[in-house]
């Protein structure tokens, strides 16, 4: 079998990444572009020792649960490897994906757990509140977009149905402005240029918008004219409330830089999340799905059962936000964080809020929770919302000797949830109830809550 080759193959599954999974000559086949129940032509990709990687070449057959994709540029661009995948399809794979991890990973038995079906979104689109575009010279024109699939390579897109129509109004207005002005978008390889991405935040729910254009350089010719057009522009659902150049001159992958220049209006939008409200700068983690982060955050809180008599420890807090709708029906929380600057936005949010009862530590978890469950705090209940990577034993471990009634693991990723899931089933704790959220439609993306009990 030599990469080339084309293969003509019967899909029997559907991998959680959207691509189709076959059989061929004893070897599992991932075909990109198929799904199940399919017979494609399919062009071999990679060898490796027991699986193969190929595209589709031909549909022979197509499946029930195909769909046209609605989006022009996915077979393009990677931000959406399920948009072929009827959107109810989508959601099994996910729930699907999430019990293989659990019991196959994490040897869990699901048997006497109750598994809900992936809470679903009634419209798969503009759900996103945040937008990074990033910006390119292509042609001797700069152009916005998105990257293909595994690439740094800009696809130039006018809108994308992931996000706010608003989002890529301004992403039009600020490439539009680039090339009225003939200047130069930064060039990733040669470090020359300006303009380097369109960073939008969208509040959904107080329909405030900022923008914030993130440049290599500080200073950008004419930049007023581009503030005059944004704040004379109609956005669509949403009022311009702040705009802020980010200066990010280093050589790197990340979005922003350190330093944010507010150009107009406030350096902060507001937002409300399950009543509550929170200030979000450019720089702050905020769940980026707001119609499904108030799912995830009520299941999340309603498998907590939490009452005036119980302490909760909410660790990998952010700035706060579970933390905060928590504290209305807690005795006492306490959050643990170890990004500084989420720390300060959490204690802000309490405070703006007139919350009392909660309080926040900031720090790695592996150090600060072992410390406070030696020094005797008690949590009768745990929430634990870790990063794509999960949680680790130390942590875990200090968890487990606190002894809470209840663990609610929020998690992004079903492989660190399962490692995790293992760790606790061997030390007292048992799986009670799981539920996928899809806070992601059309991406391979899966966010599922875990209750385990004592
Ligand atoms: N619960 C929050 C944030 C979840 S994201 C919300 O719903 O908005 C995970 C958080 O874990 C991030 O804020 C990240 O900064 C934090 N984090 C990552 N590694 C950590 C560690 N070792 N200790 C404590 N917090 C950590």
């Amino acid at each position: 079998m030599k990469p080339g080759k084309i293969i003509e193959t019967e899909i029997i599954n559907n991998a959680p990444d959207g691509r189709g999974v076959a059989r061929y000559n004893g070897l599992v086949v991932f075909v990109h572009g198929a799904c199940a129940q399919e017979l494609v032509k399919a062009k071999i990709f990679t060898v490796h020792k027991t699986y193969l990687t190929a595209g589709v070449v031909e549909i022979l057959k197509s499946s029930e649960i195909r769909q046209k994709s609605f989006c022009v540029n996915s077979d393009k661009c990677g931000g959406c490897p399920l948009s072929h995948i009827k959107y109810d399809e989508q959601l099994k794979i996910k729930k699907q994906a999430v019990c293989d991890a659990l019991t196959r990973l994490g040897g869990i038995d699901l048997n006497g757990a109750q598994v809900f079906d992936t809470a679903k979104m009634e419209e798969p689109f503009r759900f996103r509140n945040k937008m990074v575009f990033p910006v390119e010279n292509i042609g001797g024109r700069a152009v916005g977009g998105f990257y293909a699939a595994k690439s740094h390579n800009v696809i130039e897109l006018s809108d994308c149905l992931s996000g706010e129509k608003a989002a890529s109004e301004a992403m039009l207005l600020v490439t539009d402005f680039l090339n009225r002005e003939k200047i130069s978008a930064y060039n990733e390889k040669t470090g020359k240029g300006t303009v380097r991405r369109v960073f939008v935040r969208c509040g959904k729910n107080s329909h405030e918008l900022m923008v914030v254009i993130v440049s290599a350089t500080e200073k950008i010719k004419n930049i007023e004219n581009l503030v005059q057009t944004l704040k004379s522009h109609k956005f669509d659902g949403y009022i311009l409330k702040s705009v802020i150049l980010n200066v990010n001159d280093k050589k790197n992958n990340l979005v922003l830089g350190a330093k944010n220049i507010t150009l107009y209006g406030k350096d902060e939008i507001e937002d409300t999340l399950l009543g509550l409200k929170f200030n979000i700068s450019p720089h702050s983690f905020y769940q980026v799905n707001p119609a499904q982060t108030e799912v995830l955050y009520k299941t999340a809180l309603s498998f907590a059962e939490i009452d005036k008599t119980k302490t909760v420890l909410d660790i990998y807090c952010g700035i706060g936000t579970i933390s905060l709708c928590a504290a209305k029906d807690a005795k006492q929380v306490v959050g643990v964080e170890i990004v500084e600057k989420a720390i300060f936005d959490a204690e802000k949010n309490a405070k703006n809020n007139g919350i009392k009862n909660a309080s926040f530590f900031c720090g790695a978890a592996e150090e600060v929770v072992p410390k406070l469950i030696e020094q005797g705090a008690s949590a009768d209940v745990v929430i634990i919302d870790p990063p794509r990577k999960g949680s680790d034993e130390k942590t875990l471990s200090a968890i487990i000797q606190a002894a809470p009634e209840r663990i609610v693991y929020v998690s992004c990723n079903p492989a660190s949830l399962a490692r995790d899931a293992k760790f606790l089933t061997q030390n007292g704790y048992e799986v009670k109830k799981v539920a996928p959220v899809d806070m992601f439609p059309n991406s391979e993306h899966i966010e599922t809550i875990c209750l385990f009990t004592k």
